[in-house]
């Protein structure tokens, strides 16, 4: 009897708790209603509660230009740092907790030759991230990882090779670089290579993937590497979409509906087809890959500057002439704003539905032409609370942040384990 009454006391205790817990009342948050510092509040708790990872941020090509050698830290991103997109404490405010780190080998190397050992460089001065500051970055190499470290609080560094140049032209290098921890390749870069022809090379070397391209997908996906269609040419992704028996993953790339012409975003079709694939195209939030006429705006407020210093006689470096600079500046801003690359989402949503976004900044690598809103890592719960604006669910914000991208990883390794 008496413990009949606990347990009914204890019941009824459980369930009051239950209705005061934050799973019971998400349920009645409408986002949309929210006024704009809530709705800011509640993006910035998910942005912290939610693992978020980032296509690609190159960041080690910008330690390789500002000194970051295995000898010393000229560049230390434990702590903020003045220039850059990228460093732990703007991270962590922005609740960023897995960015890839770009390998990215410029395309001059594979003419000249030592693109293998470039990558190399990259990868021992990425480990030394790591090693360097052991309580705030850790190696991460599979969605585990980076679950594990998010637990202790660390920036997980998980590596995509940008440009797939190192592989020279030995199939084993594919191995070989999965050994050294990539977990994607982005096949070209600037210029057509071995392997495929690049976007932005007219060139096109091989009308799409080489033979010997063919044979890096088959290899990627046998030892467990993403296909990364970011960068290729139309018809170098159309010859991907036939070969791989994996999804893959577009680590920066925008919708081309607002580009027109700029073939190194995706078009519909390719989005549809990528969908079809189980893949994920995660959003640049470069100007030019989200807005077409962001270069000529930019290039209109350049020359209307460069007039005015010269009618003034003044140079740039003149306090009377930052004055203007910073005045007009302000009074006819070229950026676009975070709303934009908000629309690039609800695009690809529009088209092939919530499982097939991501987010892929390119931070440190486009840096001037960066969003208002969205210009450092500690901004992403600005572009959390559009899309919370805009009606997308709790869960639909963990699939963008990272539950898309992780299903594609899972589905790789996994299809690598089995073979
Ligand atoms: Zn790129």
């Amino acid at each position: 009897m008496k413990k009949e009454f606990y347990r009914g006391f204890s019941l009824l205790l459980l369930s009051l708790m239950a209705s005061c817990s934050p799973e019971a009342s998400e349920e009645t948050v409408d986002y949309t209603e929210l006024n704009p510092e809530a709705r800011l509040e509640a993006a910035k708790e998910m942005a912290q509660e939610f693992i978020m990872v980032d296509g690609h941020v190159d960041l080690p090509y910008r330690m390789k230009v500002g000194g970051f050698t295995l000898q010393r830290e000229a560049l230390d991103v434990s702590v903020r740092t003045d220039g850059g997109n990228f460093d732990y404490p703007r991270s962590k405010e922005g609740g960023l907790d897995a960015p890839f780190m770009s390998i990215y080998i410029p395309a001059g190397y594979q003419e000249r030759g030592g693109a293998k050992d470039f990558a190399d460089s990259l990868i021992k001065m990425t480990e030394r991230v790591a090693n360097t500051w052991p309580d705030k970055f850790a190696m991460a190499y599979s969605p585990d990882d980076i679950q594990k470290h998010h637990a202790e609080g660390k920036i997980s560094l998980p590596m995509g090779m940008e440009n797939g140049a190192p592989l020279e032209d030995d199939i084993n290098n594919v191995a070989y670089f999965h050994e050294r921890g990539i977990r994607y390749i982005t096949l070209t870069h600037s210029k057509d290579n071995l392997i495929s022809d690049s976007s932005y090379d007219t060139t096109r070397t091989h009308g799409g993937l080489s033979e010997y391209g063919k044979e890096v997908v088959k290899e990627m996906n046998r030892v467990g590497i993403m296909v990364d269609v970011s960068h290729i040419s139309d018809q170098a992704f159309w010859d991907v979409m036939e070969i791989t028996e994996t999804p893959v993953i577009a680590s920066h790339s925008s919708a081309r509906k607002f580009t027109p012409g700029f073939e190194r975003n995706m078009d519909d079709d390719m989005i549809k087809a990528l969908a079809k694939n189980d893949g994920v195209i995660m959003i640049n939030f470069g100007g030019n890959f989200i807005d077409g006429n962001y270069r000529e705006r930019t290039s209109k407020v350049r020359e209307h500057i460069v007039n005015w210093l010269a009618e003034n006689n003044l140079s740039r470096s003149d306090i009377a002439a930052q004055a203007y600079i910073n005045q007009y500046m302000m009074d006819n801003d070229p950026f676009p704003s975070v709303t934009v690359v908000a629309d690039h989402i609800d695009h690809v949503v529009s088209l092939v539905g919530i499982n097939h976004v991501g987010l892929g900044s390119d931070f440190d690598g486009v840096g001037d032409s960066l969003p208002t809103g969205l210009k450092d890592v500690s901004m992403y719960p600005n572009l959390i609370a559009e899309l919370l604006k805009r009606g997308y669910s709790k869960d639909d914000i963990e699939k963008i942040c990272s539950g898309n991208v992780f299903r594609v990883w899972r589905a790789v390794e996994k299809f690598a384990t089995n073979d």
